[in-house]
């Protein structure tokens, strides 16, 4: 097929900015594209070279492509790159360059689109020593035989800006129409969210039509475009709209998809980029927890304190990257995998079969372990419950809730009803620090074996001479200080709970409440772990501080019945509900 013939259709979409009418190009154009072609086609005009989960990268630098420009038109390279900054699109700048061409070579021949797709993936898949000449050298062959309009859209696949304004739905209106009718955009649709291969969908259908549908199912190694949440503002609507269903913990981390087989297991992301080296952790979990064939699982990865067990905010691990320093920051800051679906199971599509069947294939498949866990859930259609699941999630860092409707399949690449998002609607900073008193200690793990993992951390509550517990403090200690605990702490150590503690945790070692801490803290929660203010707010929690950080300031000045009080804990979190409302 011609090149001329697509980017004719090319300029015609770039020309409007209406729905229906690049809907109508598109049409016209798949009807006419020989069913052997219509796969590149396709994904040329998706703006690249494969389905966007092979990861085909150009791997061209900016100043690769100058070079090339001006190799091929002759223009000196400064011009070309004025002309980038000035015109602020490489397609546009190619265009003008070769309409004022001087060189030529006398065998150039009319473009094919199987001849452009193939030096563009050429481009792409050139390594090693040379291959930036080579890459060069296929461009310049490309630009060599190209009008100048069909330049503008080569250099724009080259640096991933194809501006047609066309969406992958619009492609997918526009299959449905070209070989099936508009109506059956679903199908089409299901078969582009189930493959993540617009392509290969086109392909299948320019061949055999609606039909070869049936042979795209679920393969391990091909990720499956993410089910996505609507969202509601109370969970009195959420209880309402799904009736009984599943609420999860909504994890504050990132979305990843596990393809696992007996050889390898790939972690994708959303987006479908590759992030199996970046979380080696991940994948290690997975192994160890795995107890099937083969398996496709959506889940959130989430960082852990590995002293504390609380979640830590994701930015933690956000600067992972490829190789460098990821072993030291998995000795620092493990990631857990929390596991929320199964889309296929030992060669089983699953996504058709209602969530309650899913759950229950997540739970043969795991083994739960530290680093693999399933999201936490309760099945409920009573609002006290939900809200009390929902203080639990908050408490402990999760974001919110997840509610899953019972019988809901797992409806790939759609944002619908059958999954609702219900978020804390307000973030609040502690404006103050608290002082608190440590009354008991849990060992430490890994780099923190011989110290303390964390502090059990109380109020002083004057009314009943005790110290109530309102969190567990892990973050914050420098590692001389850290080191130094066991020691500074020796005199006040005790056999058992100091007898005006109230704690409903059980502590490793207990302390006679005397050293008070400065502590940071996001907010206060409620809890029905902490004892400090507990049914004061409500009947069955307490009140905790919510990522708690020790400032490095030691209150020696203060003694540990002038730490901060249970009423100043509870007067803070009422006027942390004032500043919302
Ligand atoms: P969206 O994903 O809806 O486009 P977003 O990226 O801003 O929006 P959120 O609004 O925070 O994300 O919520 C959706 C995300 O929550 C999911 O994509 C997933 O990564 C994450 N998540 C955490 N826990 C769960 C769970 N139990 N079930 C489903 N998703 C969960």
């Amino acid at each position: 097929m011609r090149f001329a013939d697509l980017v004719e259709v090319y300029e015609r979409l770039e020309a409007t900015t209406k729905r229906l009418e690049m809907i109508g190009a598109l049409t016209d154009l798949l009807r006419r594209v020989p069913s052997n072609v219509i796969r590149r086609v396709v994904y040329l005009t998706q703006g690249d070279l494969a389905p966007g989960f092979r990861n085909v990268k150009m791997g061209l630098a900016e100043k690769m492509v100058i070079r090339a420009l001006a190799f091929a038109t002759g223009l000196p390279r400064a011009d070309v790159e004025t002309r980038w900054k000035e015109l602020g699109d490489m397609g546009t700048v190619a265009e003008r360059a070769l309409e004022a061409r001087t060189q030529r070579k006398l065998t150039s021949a009319p473009l094919t689109v199987e001849k452009v797709h193939d030096n563009l993936l050429g481009i792409a898949q050139a390594a090693g020593t040379g291959s930036q000449e080579e890459k060069i050298r296929l461009l310049a062959d490309l630009l060599n035989d190209a009008t100048p309009v069909e330049a503008r859209y080569i250099l724009r696949v080259v640096v991933g800006k194809m501006r047609l304004g066309v969406a992958d739905m619009t492609i997918v209106d526009a299959l449905a129409r070209a070989f099936a009718t508009k109506e059956d955009k679903p199908a089409v649709e299901r078969a582009y969210n189930v493959s993540s291969d617009l392509g290969g969908v086109a392909e299948i259908l320019a061949e055999s039509g609606l039909s070869g549908f049936r042979d795209i199912h679920l393969r391990v190694g091909v990720p499956v475009r993410s089910m996505l949440a609507e969202r509601l503002p109370s969970l009195e609507q959420v209880v309402e709209k799904l009736g009984r269903s599943a609420l999860e913990f909504k994890y504050d981390g990132l979305r990843i998809q596990a393809h696992i087989d007996p050889d390898e297991i790939v972690l994708y992301s959303r987006r479908f980029d590759v992030l199996t080296s970046q979380f080696p952790d991940v994948v290690e979990g997975l192994r160890d927890a795995f107890r099937a064939e083969s398996a496709i699982l959506d889940g959130e990865a989430v960082p852990i304190d590995m002293n504390t067990g609380a979640f830590l905010p994701f930015q933690e691990v956000a600067h992972r990257r490829r190789k460098y320093g990821v072993q030291e920051a998995i000795q620092r800051i493990p990631v857990a995998l929390m596991a929320f679906d199964c889309l296929a199971l030992n060669g089983e599509d699953l996504l058709e079969r209602p969530y309650t069947d899913r759950r229950a294939a997540l739970e043969r498949a795991l083994r739960e372990t530290e680093r693999v866990r399933l999201a936490e859930q309760i099945v409920t259609d009573d609002l006290e419950e939900a809200r009390r699941f929902f203080e639990k999630v908050i408490e402990q860092g999760g974001e919110g809730l997840m509610a899953k409707g019972l019988a809901s399949p797992y409806e790939a690449g759609s944002r619908g009803w059958q999954w609702i998002k219900y978020k804390r609607d307000y973030k609040a900073e502690l404006a103050d620090t608290v002082d608190l008193v440590i009354v008991g200690s849990f060992a430490g793990r890994g780099r923190r074996a011989g110290t303390y993992g964390a502090l059990l951390m109380a109020a002083y509550d004057p009314e009943d001479d005790a110290f109530k517990t309102v969190c567990k403090l892990g973050s914050g200690f420098d590692d001389a200080t850290l080191f130094a605990l066991p020691k500074r702490l020796q005199d006040l150590h005790q056999d058992q709970k100091d007898p005006r503690v109230d704690s409903q945790l059980e502590a490793d070692d207990w302390f006679e409440p005397a050293v008070v801490l400065e502590v940071l803290g996001a907010e206060i929660t409620l809890s029905p772990m902490h004892t400090a203010g507990f049914g004061a707010i409500r009947p069955d929690a307490g009140l905790a501080v919510r990522f708690p950080r020790f400032t490095g300031r030691w209150r020696d000045d203060k003694g540990p019945r002038e730490a901060t009080s249970v009423a100043e804990i509870i007067s803070l979190y009422r006027s942390q509900l004032k500043q919302i409302s």
